[in-house]
């Protein structure tokens, strides 16, 4: 069912406590850890806890959790002090974007100068 946690994902299993991660935030529909790879000096991950491939089906099922995500992304820039100095939240969507997890998740990146258009 639309929503229900899936076995084979990895950010479920994270939302589980199955696999561990590193955790800077945590709402009733979200969970905020930091990205096993960072990209910048802060990279942390914004998750729904429920299970959608990517944030444009989040939000077309899910429309206030999606909005739930973005507000988090903000609370996690506003902690991690890089609200002043701009940071980016991505979402990648299809393999073509560099989406690697299928599990809708937004990138907080910040703490370094970024580039536009990015790569
Ligand atoms: P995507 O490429 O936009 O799908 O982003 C997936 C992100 O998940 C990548 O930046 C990975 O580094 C990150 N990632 C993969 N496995 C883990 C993990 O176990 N903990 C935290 N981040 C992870």
């Amino acid at each position: 069912m639309a929503g229900e946690p899936q076995s084979d994902c990895l950010f479920c299993k994270i939302v589980s406590g199955e696999i561990p991660a590193t955790i800077v935030r945590e709402s009733e529909t979200t969970l905020a850890f930091r990205d096993i790879n960072p990209q910048a000096p802060t990279h942390v991950l914004v998750i729904p806890k429920v299970h959608y491939p990517d944030g444009a089906s989040l939000a077309a099922a899910e429309p206030q959790t999606a909005a739930d995500v973005l507000t988090e992304a903000g609370a996690v820039a506003a902690d991690e002090k890089i609200d002043s100095t701009g940071y980016r939240i991505i979402l990648n969507t299809g393999s073509g974007a560099g989406q690697t997890v299928f599990h809708a998740h937004a990138h907080v990146l910040g703490g370094r100068g970024l580039q536009w258009p990015p790569g």
